[in-house]
């Protein structure tokens, strides 16, 4: 799966999501079906009733029983079942059926005990078209209802009686019998369209497909539309409702450029017969890797090229290569169970770079994903934060292992891995794996056995360390002695007051700069002497590719103050702007040195540099900051800082490269926003108004960031105008972002009617949780989002899904006082969330690490302030 919502929020989103699995207790009771009974094909044929939200089911399982059984245990939610029959000894035999829903399972029993050998399960059943955005549900435009799924991770047993776990893979054949107009679209291709004597409906029939999990499979059905391209003669289309369909075509190049590539590195074809893509109206996560036919989110599929800002283009095409990645990574080889969801969705968040930073160089990946790399950081450096692998048995578990640590450590793992052991050769062992466990089930032993095995490197070692411990290591240089340098790991927490009494150490491959190249070493020891390249300066983080903090003595923090941009590369530049601020956090520096540091990089022409500079200073106005005169003084400081960059970029042109417009935007969000500069706001509501009226008119990219300025103080008219676009505008992307600046409004009364909007059911079930997170993170919005939220909590809590009451639960963490730490404390206590109490530990430790930030940097800054 992709995390849902734009990845130019991942970074809050999945703060708002990870948890720990580490300091709670479980009390989960293993969920696990008996190993006794296995699989092997599924005959599948379903009838979907779109008016009455019902289908019925015939289901036919071919299993092996391995060891003789009184019974047949295997999984079932919310289905009705009608008959289960066997055949043994040419004897019909019927099955009673009990049902043991708080395990989600149902158990067969025949009577009579079952010998090892072979069986078919014939089971009659019905079942619901939900509205809760997993299992088989229905989704609505304004025309029609669709049928449609999502059963990771452990849905497929809302729509049928299934082994609903990753290891038990079978094959399937599965009949679709749809609505005369109607058309169908699942794993394979049609093999059969016959129409339904009777009854105005026909059967579509698809091709067996290869052995794969139950959570990988698909059924969707409407009147779905799609444009068609191909890629080493793979038959690939793009699909969305027949309105949307022309908005497709840039989802479809990105795939095509990807499928190729994917051939080329893997050395592994791709195994489907054709690959369908299709964007659905109603849809919880980013997108979904379903064998042979992903299924999307409408504004991370569609866009129109026109009218798309560059960031929009690229999360298009990252999210198109991370569900392409996963046909191989988690399809083809897939993880033996869920403690290991890293291995699907750790290496689809490494692996999707790859394909879009060779098709789009000009997009700047590599300092993209340094910067989430920051944001990954800052997360696991909380008190509370888990293993990459974890404990996971309840399907509540299961959902909560989709988070920063599945997807961003990981993936920050494997980089840095790679990055030690060479492009190439961490190809050919992921070659190996791959080859080795083909429609097979892995784990991360199998990996990193794979990847020693080739390199004859200590992976095995540096992995474990990595797989097995919480948190990140802390490295501190002492002062460079000739060709050498002490340093210490230990465990690092943004909050000082974890820090003692922690015996995490890590093997950790560490990459120092040297004058002409970089040089890597293992780091193995608590504390070590460690020979370094000859350089003017230390720098351990050579291409900023490290997953570890490094804190220098100050001479040669110094030293890289003054060679910052001159000497380091951009991704060089994000990770030592993060590891300043992070050390601020933590109380290792100031917030006065750090502030040196964005002094030095202030006219630097790299967007993701601004953007990171744009992050850290968000985070002392909102966090550090005493009171509105020291925000206002620090508004003052950034003005000066950044205004006659915004001033020397001008107005935007044809010539601009991509990240000459993303520069632009993030130094307009920068004046503007944080700056409140009157001349930029200015000039953004310009921008907004003549956008909205004739979209052609103004550069997207920067369109964007007007819009959000222009929302901040943004009036009823602005108000009524994006409310209406929210619905109304053509295409995917112009109604999310108007939907997304409705949560900026700063007057009361008009956030009043924001939130009133949010809540009506009016704004989408998929969309409703984040639009009231975005509302609590903002300090001018938050305090009376959160008094409206708990005032009118039945209202929230009727459009929550699967993940999105996390969402909620995890943007009260942007708080920063002890009353509100009480508020929330004891509001959630009196309102359970469903699958969020790891998320309000991990938010509760947020508000405490920012009282404990305030109270130590507070006189650091104001002194700082003073002398400007
Ligand atoms: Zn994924």
């Amino acid at each position: 799966m992709s995390p849902s919502s734009s990845r130019l929020f991942q970074a809050v989103i999945l703060l708002s999501l990870a948890l720990s699995l580490l300091t709670l207790t479980h009390q989960a009771t293993a969920q696990r079906l008996p190993q006794a009974v296995i699989p092997e094909h599924y005959d599948l044929a379903l009838t979907p009733d779109l008016k009455t939200a019902t289908f019925t089911g015939q289901e036919k399982i071919d299993v092996v029983i391995k060891a003789p059984v009184s019974t047949i245990t295997l999984n079932s939610a919310e289905i009705k079942f009608t008959s289960v029959t066997t055949v043994v000894n040419n004897a019909s035999l019927t099955a009673k059926v009990a049902l043991v829903p708080d395990k989600q399972q149902a158990i067969f029993d025949f009577g009579r005990p079952l010998q090892p050998g072979r069986l078919t399960l014939a089971i009659h059943y019905t079942g619901l078209l939900n509205n809760e955005l997993r299992g088989f549900y229905l989704s609505r435009t304004p025309r029609r209802n669709y049928a449609v799924t999502q059963f990771e991770s452990t849905d497929a047993r809302r729509a049928f009686p299934s082994f609903d776990e990753p290891a038990f893979k079978a094959t399937f054949s599965v009949t679709l019998n749809v609505d005369t107009g109607d058309t169908a679209i699942s794993n394979t291709n049609i093999i059969r369209d016959e129409p339904l004597s009777g009854a105005a409906k026909h059967a579509i029939t698809f091709a067996e497909t290869p052995k794969m999990s139950t959570y990988l499979l698909v059924f969707l059905v409407g009147d779905f539309k799609c444009l068609s391209g191909s890629s080493d003669g793979v038959p690939i289309r793009a699909c969305a409702t027949p309105d949307q369909v022309q908005y497709g075509a840039f989802a479809l190049s990105a795939a095509e450029f990807t499928l190729h590539y994917y051939n080329t590195y893997f050395g592994i074809k791709y195994p489907m017969p054709k690959l369908d893509m299709i964007g659905i109206p109603d849809f919880e996560a980013g997108a979904m890797e379903n064998f042979g036919a992903i299924t999307y989110r409408e504004s991370d599929f569609l866009l129109d090229l026109s009218h798309a800002s560059v960031g929009a283009q690229r999360e298009v095409a990252l999210v198109v290569a991370h569900e392409m990645a996963h046909q191989w990574f988690g399809d083809m080889v897939t993880m033996q169970w869920w403690d290991n969801t890293w291995l699907n969705e750790g290496f689809a968040t490494w692996m999707e770079n790859k394909p879009v930073e060779a098709w789009h160089p000009d997009w700047k990946l590599p300092e993209q994903v340094a910067l989430g790399n920051q944001a990954t950081l800052d997360l696991d450096a909380q008190h509370i934060t888990r293993t990459i692998r974890a404990k996971a048995e309840t399907p509540d578990e299961i959902n909560e292992m989709f988070d920063g640590i599945s997807y961003g450590k990981a993936g920050a793992m494997l980089l840095m891995v790679e990055n030690y052991l060479g492009e190439e050769t961490f190809r050919q062992g992921v070659h190996k794996y791959l080859a080795a466990h083909l429609y097979g089930n892995a784990t991360a032993e199998d990996f990193w056995s794979a990847q020693a095995e080739v390199s004859h490197k200590p992976v095995d070692k540096i992995m474990d360390s990595l797989v097995s411990q919480p948190g990140e290591a802390l490295l501190t240089f002492g002062s460079v002695a000739g060709s050498s340098v002490p340093v210490a790991q230990r465990r690092f927490f943004l909050n000082a007051a974890n820090a003692s009494g922690n015996s995490e150490s890590w093997t950790l491959p560490v990459c120092f700069k040297g004058s002409t190249e970089k040089h890597c070493e293992v780091i193995t020891e608590r504390e070590q002497q460690q020979p370094i390249p000859a350089a003017p300066f230390l720098f351990a983080n050579a291409e900023g590719k490290g997953y570890y903090r490094s804190n220098y003595s100050e001479e040669n923090y110094r030293k890289l103050l003054s060679n910052v941009e001159s000497q380091l590369t951009p991704e060089e530049r994000i990770s030592l702007l993060g590891d300043q601020w992070a050390l601020t956090r933590a109380g290792n520096s100031t917030v006065a040195s750090y502030l040196d540091l964005v002094h030095e990089v202030r006219a630097d022409e790299s967007p993701s540099v601004i953007s990171s500079v744009a992050s850290g200073l968000g985070s002392i106005s909102i966090r550090i900051a005493a009171d509105k005169e020291e925000r206002s003084q620090l508004s003052t400081w950034i003005r000066t800082q950044f205004a006659p960059s915004l001033q020397a970029i001008g107005d935007p042109s044809q010539n601009d490269t991509p990240a000459r417009r993303e520069l632009r935007a993030e130094l307009l969000s920068l004046v503007g926003g944080l700056g409140n500069d009157p001349d930029t706001i200015a000039q953004a509501k310009a921008i907004t108004a003549r956008s909205l009226a004739d979209p052609a008119s103004a550069d997207p990219t920067l369109f964007v960031s007007a819009l959000e300025i222009a929302a901040r103080s943004g009036d009823e008219t602005l108000f009524t105008q994006l409310k209406k676009a929210s619905v109304e505008a053509p295409n995917p992307q112009q109604r999310e972002s108007a939907l997304r600046a409705l949560s900026l409004f700063r007057d009361p009364a008009i956030e009043k009617q924001a939130l009133d909007y949010a809540v009506s059911g009016e704004v989408r079930n998929q969309d409703s949780a984040s639009f009231l997170a975005r509302e609590l993170r903002d300090i001018d919005t938050r305090d009376f989002a959160w008094q409206y939220i708990q005032d009118n909590w039945s209202k929230v809590a009727a459009q929550l899904t699967t993940f999105s009451g996390a969402y909620i639960v995890g943007a009260t963490g942007s708080f920063c006082s002890a009353d509100k730490l009480a508020e929330v404390d004891r509001f959630f206590a009196g309102h359970k969330v469903a699958a969020s109490e790891h998320t309000l530990a991990r938010a509760k430790d947020q508000i405490n690490d920012c009282i404990a930030l305030r109270a130590a940097q507070q006189p650091s800054l104001k002194s700082w302030l003073s002398k400007r």
